[in-house]
Protein backbone atom coordinates (compact mmCIF):
# COMPACT_ATOMS: atom_id res chain seq x y z
CA UNK A 1 0.00 0.00 0.00
CA UNK A 2 2.09 3.34 -1.21
CA UNK A 3 0.21 5.19 1.69
CA UNK A 4 1.49 2.67 4.80
CA UNK A 5 4.40 3.61 6.64
CA UNK A 6 5.06 -0.46 7.38
CA UNK A 7 5.00 -0.79 3.89
CA UNK A 8 7.56 1.67 2.65
CA UNK A 9 9.82 0.26 5.90
CA UNK A 10 8.91 -3.09 4.32
CA UNK A 11 10.09 -1.75 1.10
CA UNK A 12 13.21 -0.14 2.16
CA UNK A 13 11.87 3.53 1.56
CA UNK A 14 11.89 4.26 5.45
CA UNK A 15 14.68 3.42 7.61
CA UNK A 16 14.09 0.71 11.03
CA UNK A 17 16.71 -1.09 13.07
CA UNK A 18 15.94 -4.83 11.70
CA UNK A 19 15.79 -6.99 14.07
CA UNK A 20 14.84 -10.10 11.98
CA UNK A 21 13.71 -10.51 8.85
CA UNK A 22 12.72 -13.25 6.56
CA UNK A 23 10.56 -13.55 3.67
CA UNK A 24 7.67 -13.44 4.90
CA UNK A 25 8.56 -10.89 8.34
CA UNK A 26 10.15 -8.07 9.38
CA UNK A 27 11.08 -7.04 13.20
CA UNK A 28 12.13 -3.93 14.05
CA UNK A 29 12.71 -1.72 16.99
CA UNK A 30 9.97 0.52 17.66
CA UNK A 31 10.72 4.31 16.89
CA UNK A 32 9.23 5.65 20.13
CA UNK A 33 9.87 2.84 22.59
CA UNK A 34 7.35 2.39 25.42
CA UNK A 35 9.87 -0.38 27.20
CA UNK A 36 13.40 -1.01 27.51
CA UNK A 37 13.03 -3.43 24.75
CA UNK A 38 10.49 -2.59 22.49
CA UNK A 39 10.34 -4.63 18.82
CA UNK A 40 7.71 -4.75 16.61
CA UNK A 41 7.06 -7.55 14.31
CA UNK A 42 5.02 -7.13 10.87
CA UNK A 43 3.98 -9.25 8.06
CA UNK A 44 5.55 -7.76 4.65
CA UNK A 45 2.02 -8.51 2.96
CA UNK A 46 0.03 -5.51 3.48
CA UNK A 47 -2.76 -6.61 6.39
CA UNK A 48 -4.95 -3.45 8.35
CA UNK A 49 -5.27 -5.25 11.28
CA UNK A 50 -6.13 -8.90 12.91
CA UNK A 51 -9.17 -8.21 12.03
CA UNK A 52 -8.59 -7.87 8.46
CA UNK A 53 -6.87 -10.92 8.19
CA UNK A 54 -8.25 -13.74 6.23
CA UNK A 55 -8.31 -17.52 6.12
CA UNK A 56 -5.10 -17.24 4.14
CA UNK A 57 -3.27 -15.46 6.38
CA UNK A 58 -3.26 -17.65 10.00
CA UNK A 59 0.09 -19.54 8.69
CA UNK A 60 1.76 -16.19 8.26
CA UNK A 61 0.04 -14.96 11.81
CA UNK A 62 1.37 -17.90 13.40
CA UNK A 63 4.76 -17.62 11.65
CA UNK A 64 4.73 -14.14 13.25
CA UNK A 65 3.98 -15.63 17.04
CA UNK A 66 7.12 -18.11 16.19
CA UNK A 67 9.23 -15.38 15.48
CA UNK A 68 8.39 -12.96 18.68
CA UNK A 69 9.35 -16.34 20.77
CA UNK A 70 12.66 -16.36 19.20
CA UNK A 71 13.16 -13.13 18.82
CA UNK A 72 12.94 -12.75 22.94
CA UNK A 73 15.14 -16.08 23.45
CA UNK A 74 17.62 -14.07 21.68
CA UNK A 75 17.21 -10.63 23.34
CA UNK A 76 17.49 -13.02 26.42
CA UNK A 77 14.32 -11.98 28.01
CA UNK A 78 12.25 -15.11 28.07
CA UNK A 79 13.37 -15.68 31.64
CA UNK A 80 12.29 -12.27 33.10
CA UNK A 81 9.44 -12.42 30.51
CA UNK A 82 7.95 -10.27 28.41
CA UNK A 83 4.40 -8.98 26.26
CA UNK A 84 3.70 -9.66 22.93
CA UNK A 85 0.45 -7.78 21.96
CA UNK A 86 -1.59 -6.19 18.84
CA UNK A 87 -3.95 -3.09 18.73
CA UNK A 88 -6.93 -3.35 16.78
CA UNK A 89 -8.70 -0.24 15.89
CA UNK A 90 -9.49 2.78 17.65
CA UNK A 91 -10.57 1.72 21.39
CA UNK A 92 -6.98 -0.15 21.89
CA UNK A 93 -5.06 2.36 20.22
CA UNK A 94 -4.11 1.24 16.89
CA UNK A 95 -2.20 4.29 15.31
CA UNK A 96 -0.41 2.46 12.53
CA UNK A 97 -2.73 0.29 10.06
CA UNK A 98 -0.40 -2.47 9.07
CA UNK A 99 -0.52 -5.41 10.94
CA UNK A 100 1.91 -5.10 13.76
CA UNK A 101 2.57 -7.12 17.20
CA UNK A 102 4.58 -5.40 19.93
CA UNK A 103 7.45 -7.31 21.92
CA UNK A 104 7.66 -5.79 25.00
CA UNK A 105 10.09 -6.70 27.49
CA UNK A 106 13.10 -5.53 29.97
CA UNK A 107 10.99 -3.87 32.86
CA UNK A 108 8.19 -4.91 35.17
CA UNK A 109 5.05 -4.16 32.21
CA UNK A 110 1.78 -2.24 33.55
CA UNK A 111 -1.22 -4.70 33.81
CA UNK A 112 -3.21 -4.70 30.80
CA UNK A 113 -6.82 -2.78 31.12
CA UNK A 114 -7.93 0.49 30.91
O1 LIG B 1 -0.33 -0.31 17.96
P1 LIG B 1 -0.06 1.07 17.46
O2 LIG B 1 -0.60 1.32 16.09
O3 LIG B 1 -0.51 2.13 18.44
O4 LIG B 1 1.51 1.19 17.42
C1 LIG B 1 2.22 1.78 16.39
C2 LIG B 1 3.66 1.77 16.79
O5 LIG B 1 4.47 2.05 15.66
C3 LIG B 1 4.00 2.84 17.85
O6 LIG B 1 4.57 2.20 18.99
C4 LIG B 1 5.01 3.72 17.12
O7 LIG B 1 6.02 4.23 17.96
C5 LIG B 1 5.57 2.78 16.06
N1 LIG B 1 6.16 3.41 14.88
C6 LIG B 1 7.47 3.08 14.53
N2 LIG B 1 8.03 3.63 13.41
C7 LIG B 1 7.33 4.48 12.67
C8 LIG B 1 5.99 4.81 13.00
C9 LIG B 1 5.43 4.24 14.13
O8 LIG B 1 8.12 2.30 15.22
N3 LIG B 1 7.91 5.02 11.59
Amino acid sequence: MSDCIFCKIVAGDLPSKKVYEDDQILAFHDIQPASPIHVLIIPKKHIASLAEAGDEDWVLIGHIQGAAAQIARELEVEQSGYRVVTNIGANAGQIVHHLHYHLMAGARLSPLGV
